[in-house]
């Protein structure tokens, strides 16, 4: 498989060139150059079966079936669930499919885990070392710590925000016991840390001598891990499904869109969304303006540009990567994304509907569910199982499927208020807060923070 960039300028990579760049030389999102068809399943029993059939066309050649599979077995061991990703009923005709069942909690862990594998992998291959940097104001930074940590050619460094992070989230990051895992606390907020990230990156001779690296949500490997659970999932039913997915970077739900591309199974989604809407308001009003950013109690979805919805873009285009730049270049000066409405509408219909839910009626549903059937949702699964009843009640009676994003004990708080008691950790965190924290704390400044980067990594 080749690959080439939404923005139409960069050359082609094979799949191990696109997995250790992230982003494009001419800024863009690397895509595979078509969509290879969904093969039935050769008699795949578990998960890691299916996803070696579904996720082989995307490496070949650089990567062999042996190696693949090798891979996969080793990224989703570390998850508490057999099945990996479980789906269970909450209705007569709803499920909820479960991915928060990897070591940090969150359905991050899903891609995070399989691509520190593939990094580990060839990296070793190449002989060499990369550092990966990356900001976090909670979710990515534990599970991106967790996909590498171990790994013996890559050192990370997260920066977080000192204060501002939850403690759970804290401990999940500062308390990982391996030597090539690094964390530290920037006195700042969560863009001070995002923009001393950006700054080292553009840094080229710091970036060159510490060969820095990302893994952040642009990664195309992470989106190819997620395209798995939407075939497992669909290829459970005998009526194809619809999604319901809690967005926010759009990486999720991309990868369900390009599932049904490849010819999984699929109706189609339901984008749900917290009171940072512009997703929703894309697919309803049509109106794609960029409005400051909300604190909610859904954090994973605070988001004002989905960097995944690029790709999209790029497929609504017609593959037309000038004029996606083009496109894109006014959204940055205008902060308004025009497309022409029959374009568009042609591209979306049948595809995507979207609805958004403030912080009380997201609590309002973790009640209703929960009284209705027993079940725990986490605030952002919530706000999809919310639009998948708003949105589904007028339709044909098909199966429904809310991709449950996070484990309620990672935000106990809000389940509390919601249901009155807070979720109980699962055992391999039961001890979460007796355990040592090791972090260090640094000015927001840049010459600072790459002294300590290279002192850590050295
Ligand atoms: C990251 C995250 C999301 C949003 O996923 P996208 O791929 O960015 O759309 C939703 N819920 C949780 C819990 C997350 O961590």
């Amino acid at each position: 498989m080749r690959y080439v960039s939404t923005r139409g300028s960069a050359p082609d990579l094979g799949f191990n060139d696109v997995l250790l760049a992230g982003l494009a030389t001419d800024g863009g999102l690397y895509m595979p150059e078509s969509w290879p068809a969904l093969q039935p399943s050769r008699g795949a029993r578990t998960y890691v079966e299916r996803a070696v059939e579904v996720m082989l066309p995307f490496v070949t050649p650089d990567i062999d079936e042996i190696t693949l599979t090798h891979l996969c077995t080793e990224a989703y061991s570390t998850f508490r669930h057999p099945a990996i990703t479980p789906l269970v009923q909450i209705d007569h005709r709803h499920w909820v499919q479960e991915l928060f069942h990897g070591p940090t909690l969150a359905f991050k862990d899903v891609a995070l885990q399989l691509v520190g594998k593939l990094f580990d992998h060839v990296l070793s291959a190449r002989g060499e070392r990369v550092t990966i940097v990356g900001a976090t104001s909670g979710d990515t930074g534990s599970a991106a710590i967790d996909g590498v940590s171990g790994c013996a050619n890559v050192d990370i460094v997260i920066l977080y925000p000192l204060g501002r992070t939850s403690d759970v989230q804290r401990k999940q990051m500062t308390t990982v016991d391996a030597p090539n895992v690094h964390t530290v606390a920037v006195e700042g907020t969560f863009d001070d840390c995002q923009d001393l990230v950006k700054a080292m990156f553009n840094d080229v001779d710091f970036r060159t001598r510490n060969q820095l690296s990302a893994v952040n949500s642009i990664n195309w490997a992470r989106v190819m891990a997620q395209t798995v659970y939407y075939v497992t999932a669909s290829e459970a039913f005998a009526t194809a499904p619809t999604f319901s997915v809690p967005t926010g970077n759009f990486g999720n739900v991309l990868a369900g869109w390009i599932a049904r591309e490849m010819g999984a199974p699929i109706r189609d989604f339901i984008i749900s969304s917290n009171t940072n809407d512009i997703l929703t308001r894309f697919v309803n009003d049509h109106d794609m303006t960029a409005r400051g950013v909300v604190p909610t109690l859904s954090p994973s979805m605070d988001i004002q540009v989905s960097s995944n919805f690029e790709r999209l873009l790029f497929e609504m285009n017609g593959r037309d990567g000038g004029m996606t730049a083009e496109q894109l270049t006014r959204f940055r000066s205008t902060g308004r994304l025009d497309i022409e409405g029959d374009q568009r509408d042609r591209f979306m219909a049948g595809s995507f509907r979207a609805a958004a839910f403030d912080d009380v009626s997201t609590l309002s549903e973790i009640r209703r569910v929960y009284d209705a059937s027993g079940y725990v949702l986490d605030p952002h699964s919530a706000t999809g199982t919310a639009a998948a009843r708003m949105l589904s009640a007028a339709g044909d009676g098909g199966p429904v499927i809310t991709l449950a994003t996070a484990h309620p004990a990672k935000f106990p708080d809000a389940v509390e208020e919601a249901i009155g008691f807070r979720p109980e950790l699962p055992a391999h965190l039961a001890d979460l807060f007796e355990r040592d924290e090791r972090t260090q704390t640094v000015a927001n400044d840049l010459a600072t923070v790459q002294r300590l980067v290279e002192q850590l990594t050295r």
